[in-house]
């Protein structure tokens, strides 16, 4: 029997192993594990069967719980090995499968070589399925080379061309043995030398060359005998014997058949010696295979199980994180919304603050500018009354101009600035479209004759003689429009053309149209013009422009429901036009102008009283209220004015409203207080809407602001006046 020779083949794999084992362990448990499967080997070495599988057994757990393939892989093969010796081919065949799939987890090449060695021999030796063993010497011999295992190729070699021989196929075997033959050193052992000696003889007696034949199997025969080999010896007979029969040499070859039946009983003896010591642990021995699977089995399950748990535990941690995230996110979308809403309230509040800052600022600005204006213009008017002999003055007439001008620009920003925020109502008044639109031409004569431009008016005569409207803000469109036309022409023409475009029950519908022959407008520049402060490819010197005439003229239409319409071509001229309804209705007009009448009328001669700061201003107001031949006084402020109403009756009071000391509003109590209830008017600069509130509460009658018409200011005065006498 074999199985001797290919024990010893086997172990020297097994220390191969065993000290690259040694190597690996580092750690206390490895370490355990290395102690462990080195014991297996040394047991197996001593054919201590027994103790040789309970250690790979427990070595083999203790590889499943490091999860270390490698240690698996070896203590399978210590296991099949075992069984491989104990004559259980088939149980040594599963665990050779075992450890060398663990094998090629590992992917650790010598393990793989000696594993597929150790199946070639099983399926040559114990299964004679030469085919299959060859293949498995093979591949052996492919991971032999990879890591230049001399003696193991040498060894794996040597068992290839046994393995053809054995099926006659000399040719295939014949490289093989070349291999041998050329690196006999590789082989170190004797019963290795003997195969070598035996396989030649079998090549040269298949060559019939009887005389080599002969010289290679004497040779294995003698190194058999002189080293007693008895496991391969028995071949060299057996292989000696066919050969001598072959070639007629009968006698001998019965010989040496005889050696060979010798030697076999001898083997077969210890054979049977051995599998009786074994034959009680058969049993175990299959107990053991189960106790095996069973480890493999509950280690992959635990394995599944663990990674399951391992799944769970991550999945866990994921959606964890996920929901942390989750609510990260959302106190800090609270967190951003809230701080979004205060700080959008803070934003509203700011803006709030910005607008009333602004609308403040603007009306205080208005104011201070107003003040000043107003002694201006009233000066220059009447420099222009007392001294006629001026009136063809240059500069003069300079003077009120930009006077005048200084006045509408203010005028214009305050008028903005109420327009953007919806303070404008329109107001209801008489007039006559034609009256409004020479008044405009005469205002503007200063310009056009500057330029040398002719005002050309048509006006359609099938629209009726009195309107009713807001003629204020009607003027004030003609006037941006036809004063820019003016400064945009030079030695041309500006027609101002009013037609009746259509008639709806009391509704009359005015068409207008502003034309001149001057530069024109470039397209690109027609949308830009109606926003505040643009003017465009103007020089400095070619006019005075605030930018703001045409924004106000755009925003006074949206008041009127109307839009405007531009024509123009660079060089060719401009023309803008827009619709405005206006009433007509002849018995509301007929009033209005009979309370005009009436106002006028007045020849009485009131007294005056004027309470106001500012020394020009006091001027400038006196003069005018003696203008109408009325009487008045002049105080500085308000104390002094209590003062003199403690002496003095007067007819109406004319109080300024912003003074040092004490301003026209607590003047005014104070003297509703001494139970006065001489009409007050609020002569200011402020706008009437800002302060009249204020004025009513304090016990003020009315608001006129400054500058302001004299004809209006004395409308009110004798109309305050004589509705007090008639309450009295
Ligand atoms: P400004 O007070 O500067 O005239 P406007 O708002 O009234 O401001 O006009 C804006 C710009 O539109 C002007 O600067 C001018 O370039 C242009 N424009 C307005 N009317 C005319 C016109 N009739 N002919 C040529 N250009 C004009």
């Amino acid at each position: 029997m074999p199985h001797y020779r290919f024990c010893f083949f086997i172990f020297i794999f097994l220390n191969i192993f065993c000290h690259e084992l040694s190597a690996q362990a580092n750690t206390v448990s490895l370490a355990k594990v290395k102690d462990l499967t080195q014991k297996a080997c040394d047991y197996l070495d001593e054919t201590n069967y027994e103790k040789s599988l309970q250690k790979s057994g427990m070595a083999l757990q203790y590889a499943f719980d490091l999860k270390n393939d490698t240690l698996i892989s070896r203590n399978y093969n210590i296991i099949a090995i075992n069984f491989h010796d104990l004559g259980e081919v088939d149980k040594a065949v599963f665990f050779y499968n075992k450890a060398l799939a663990y094998a090629e987890r590992s992917n650790i090449v010598s393990l793989r070589m000696m594993i597929t060695s150790n199946l070639g021999n099983l399926f040559f030796f114990e299964k004679k399925l030469y085919g299959t063993g060859i293949t498995y010497y093979k591949e052996s011999l492919k991971f032999g080379k990879q890591q230049k295992y001399l003696k193991e190729i040498a060894i794996t070699n040597l068992n290839i061309v046994w393995s053809y021989f054995k099926i006659e196929n000399y040719k295939e075997g014949l490289p093989y043995l070349r291999y041998i033959n050329k690196h006999q050193n590789d082989l170190e052992g004797k019963s290795n030398d003997i195969a070598l000696n035996f396989l030649n003889g079998m090549y040269w007696a298949n060559e019939n060359n009887a005389v080599k034949a002969n010289e290679y199997f004497l040779k294995a025969i003698s190194v058999g005998e002189s080293k007693d080999e008895k496991t391969d010896l028995i071949y060299a007979y057996l292989e000696y014997s066919k050969f001598l029969n072959k070639i007629g040499k009968s006698e001998e070859a019965y010989k040496n058949l005889l050696s060979y039946s010798k030697i076999r009983d001898e083997l077969t003896d210890k054979e049977k010696l051995k599998r009786a010591s074994i034959a009680g642990f058969n049993r175990e021995l299959d107990e053991y295979k189960r106790e095996i699977d069973k480890i493999e089995n509950e280690k992959i399950e635990q394995y599944r199980s663990l990674k399951k748990s391992r799944i769970i535990v991550v999945l866990f941690v994921i959606i964890s994180l996920i929901f942390l995230l989750l609510i990260i996110t959302l106190i800090k979308n609270i967190r951003l919304k809230k701080k979004a809403n205060i700080e959008l309230l803070q934003a509203k509040e700011i803006a709030e603050e910005a607008s009333l800052l602004k609308t403040q600022f603007i009306s205080t600005i208005s104011h201070e500018l107003r003040t000043p204006l107003y002694g201006v213009v009233g000066i220059t008017n009447m420099l222009l009354e007392e001294h006629k002999e001026l009136s063809q003055s240059q500069h003069l007439s300079s003077l009120k101009f930009s006077a005048r001008y200084l006045l509408s620009l203010v005028n214009d920003i305050l008028q903005i600035n109420k327009i953007e925020e919806n303070r404008v109502i329109l107001e209801n008044l008489t007039f006559n479209i034609s009256d409004e639109i020479i008044m405009i031409k005469n205002s503007l004569s200063f310009l056009s004759q500057k330029n040398n431009n002719k005002i050309k008016i048509d006006i359609d005569p099938c629209i009726p003689e009195y309107l009713i409207g807001d003629k204020l803000r009607l003027a004030q469109i003609l006037m941006n429009l036809v004063s820019n036309a003016l400064k945009f022409t030079k030695d041309g023409e500006v027609e101002i053309i009013v037609k009746l475009n259509k008639v709806e029950e009391k509704k009359y519908f005015l068409e207008f149209h502003i034309i001149d022959n001057g530069v024109g407008i470039a397209v690109v520049d027609q949308s830009k013009i109606f926003e505040k402060f643009v003017q465009v490819g103007r020089k400095e010197e070619d006019y005075q422009g605030t930018g703001l005439g045409l924004s106000i003229v755009k925003r006074l239409l949206g008041l009127f429901g109307s839009t405007i319409n531009l024509e123009s071509d660079i060089g060719a001229g401009t023309s803008f036009s827009f619709v405005i309804p206006f009433e007509h209705d002849p018995q509301k007009t007929r009033k209005i102008i009979d309370e005009i009448e009436v106002d006028l009328t007045s020849s009485e001669v009131y007294k005056i009283l004027i309470v106001e700061d500012n020394l020009i201003n006091q001027l400038v107001t006196k003069k005018i209220i003696e203008k109408n031949n009325y009487v008045c006084e002049v105080v500085d402020d308000g104390f002094k004015a209590l003062e003199i109403l403690e002496k003095e009756n007067f007819d109406l009071i004319l109080m300024d409203i912003n003074m040092p000391l004490m301003n026209g509003f607590e003047t005014t109590k104070r003297i509703r207080l001494q139970d006065i209830k001489t009409p007050i008017v609020a002569l200011t600069a402020f706008d009437k809407d800002e302060i009249t509130d204020e004025a009513i509460s304090a016990g003020i009658n009315d608001i006129i602001v400054k500058p302001f018409e004299p004809v209006k200011l004395f409308k009110i005065i004798s109309y305050l006046i004589k509705e007090t006498k008639n309450v009295g």
